[in-house]
């Protein structure tokens, strides 16, 4: 069969697909969930690894969708991931697809909080996983307690250093900034990304908290992480985003790059080529929509290709032109971060 595009109604043509793989987490970041009550979905209810595989088929095979990034809750905390890397770096972008990795296997990345990659980089790489991408807000071993609510900075630390020597295409570092909690660091953050050589990717804190506490002002915009950094290290930007939601600078000293996703004070949604799919096979067409694409019943219920493509093509039908951070007809959705899948 040929692969034809999957465009949404604002002409925006879908390529990446997020999946989440676990609900659980062995952090509690703050701006993230509780650090009590969450209540994990059953075992019954996530989708087993041939369910993911299936699905994941579907979007490469007949849409070209070309890059999927796993993640979660905590991805590494899902038992045999590397099974599953396995599975997913088998898919090729069909030949005819107007993807530019047409004919080669898809982009296949982690977001982890690096907490165990020592334990796991090097079974991840063979799989077939090309990048990765790790959670860092702090570099100070008390507020890193304090921000994710476990004591494991050093962990971290070294499972960062394990994934620079494995060998990927690439690593980055992402670092939620609240204010008042860890915008102090914004420069030290962006100078250990310079000495490691690897790009660190500031992300505006977004209403998706558990508890609720987003407020507009907690966010530390995207010009002020900009004007703090290029203050001592001086900045040029990078042109030309295309579909990545972070806008990135190159360091005038030639010492790398720094990212900032924007998502509340510029957000990129005109550019938006991401669909999501939950640990239990919920689909969605953003980050913030309230409604949900049932596939994983749908799939149980024995569907073919066909049917599941009938509603993945409904879904991505509704995508929205963009979400309505800091409107007064934003709705936050019913899940939270961690339970969508970011
Ligand atoms: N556990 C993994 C990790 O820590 O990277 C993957 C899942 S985590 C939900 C994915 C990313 O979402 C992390 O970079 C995390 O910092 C970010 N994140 C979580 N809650 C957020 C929020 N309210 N605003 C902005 N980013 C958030």
């Amino acid at each position: 069969m040929a692969a034809r595009d999957l465009i949404d109604p604002f002409g925006r043509t879908i390529r990446d697909l997020r999946i989440s793989v676990t609900d659980r987490c062995n952090f509690r970041c703050t701006y993230c969930m509780p650090a009590e009550g969450m209540t994990w979905l059953p075992k019954s209810e996530i989708l087993t690894f041939e369910e993911i595989e299936r699905l994941a088929r579907v979007f490469v095979e007949r849409y070209g969708v070309d890059g999927i990034r796993l993640t979660g809750g905590e991805p590494t905390v899902r038992a045999h991931l590397p099974v599953l890397v396995a599975k997913l770096a088998q898919l090729v972008v069909p030949t005819d697809s107007a993807s530019p990795l047409a004919g080669r296997p898809i982009d296949l990345a982690l977001t982890t909080n690096g907490a165990t990659l020592t334990n796991c980089i090097d079974e991840l790489r063979d799989a077939g996983l090309k990048r990765v991408n790790i959670s860092l807000d702090s570099l100070d071993r008390a507020k890193f307690e304090r921000m994710t609510r476990r004591d494991e900075l050093d962990r971290v630390l070294a499972g960062i250093e394990a994934a620079t020597r494995a060998g990927l295409s690439s690593v980055k570092i992402n670092a939620v900034v609240e204010r008042g909690v860890n915008d102090d660091e914004i420069l030290d953050l962006a100078t250990f990304g310079r000495r490691l050589g690897v790009e660190v990717r500031f992300i505006e804190f977004m209403p998706l908290d558990a508890e609720g506490h987003w407020m507009n002002d907690k966010v530390v915009s995207q010009d002020e992480i900009v004007e703090r950094i290029a203050a001592v290290h001086p900045l040029e930007p990078v042109p030309a985003r295309g579909a990545a939601p972070a806008d990135r600078w190159r360091y005038l000293d030639g010492r790398g790059t720094v990212g900032v996703i924007p998502s509340v004070t510029k957000p990129f949604c005109g550019d938006c080529d991401r669909v999501r799919l939950t640990a239990d096979g919920q689909f969605r067409t953003c980050l913030f929509a309230t409604s949900e694409f049932d596939l994983r019943d749908l799939l149980r219920s024995g569907a073919d290709d066909d049917a599941l493509a009938v509603e993945i093509e409904r879904a991505v039908g509704t995508k929205w032109a963009g979400h309505q951070i800091n409107q007064v007809n934003f709705v936050r959705p019913r899940r939270s971060m961690s339970q969508i899948g970011g």
